[in-house]
């Protein structure tokens, strides 16, 4: 984060990446933006990464599995309002964060609009972005997703979100926790 404040970078809101992604014209772009987005709600996110990213001012989007919420080494929906509270959009992930191309097509309904539910009951927030967890979808997933009106959706293949792609197909840069600066700075967009 220290590195990505000292190179110009500008970490956005969901929304405001959204606006961007979709060319808004009245979205003033930053030089550098970035979108960071962290999987599956580890308690970590909110002890170790709501700090930090506090301290820079920086919004962050969190998925989150609901029926993983609550248990040891996870959020509980306490600490979720928090960070919505300090600039965290929180979307689904799944209910149960399942491989979701093995499961019929009611299992995957259900694991996707209920987790986008409970979000958005607990929260009263939207929570129509959707991120497949492992990565993992199948011609099923993305029309269900676009049958309950998702509008977009995150993958994990490697690489920067454009407008050039399905908006269920969003590309995302890994960032492994263990690399060292260099190797997460060579990952960044080369902008000018
Ligand atoms: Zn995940």
């Amino acid at each position: 984060m220290a590195y990505l404040h000292d190179h110009g970078y500008t970490p956005l809101t969901l929304e405001a990446f959204i606006r961007l992604l979709e060319g808004d014209r009245s979205e003033k772009s930053p030089e550098k933006p970035v979108l960071l987005t962290f999987d599956d709600g580890y308690l970590d996110n909110y002890e170790e990464a709501m700090p930090i990213l506090a301290k820079y001012g920086f919004p962050a989007t969190l998925f989150v599995s609901p029926g993983m919420t609550e248990q040891d080494g996870y959020l509980n929906w306490e600490q979720i309002k928090k960070m919505q509270a300090g600039g965290w959009d929180i979307q689904p992930h799944g209910m149960s964060h399942p491989h979701l191309p093995k499961l019929s097509a009611d299992e995957q309904a259900y694991e996707i609009v209920e987790a986008r539910k409970q979000i958005e009951e607990r929260l009263g927030t939207k929570a129509d972005i959707f991120c497949y967890p492992y990565g993992e979808y199948n011609k099923t997933t993305l029309k269900l997703l676009q049958h309950h009106g998702f509008r977009y959706a995150f993958t994990i293949d490697q690489g920067f979100a454009t407008n050039e792609q399905s908006p269920y197909l969003l590309k995302r840069i890994f960032v492994n926790g263990e690399e060292n600066l260099n190797a997460f700075a060579a990952k960044l967009p080369k902008l000018k």
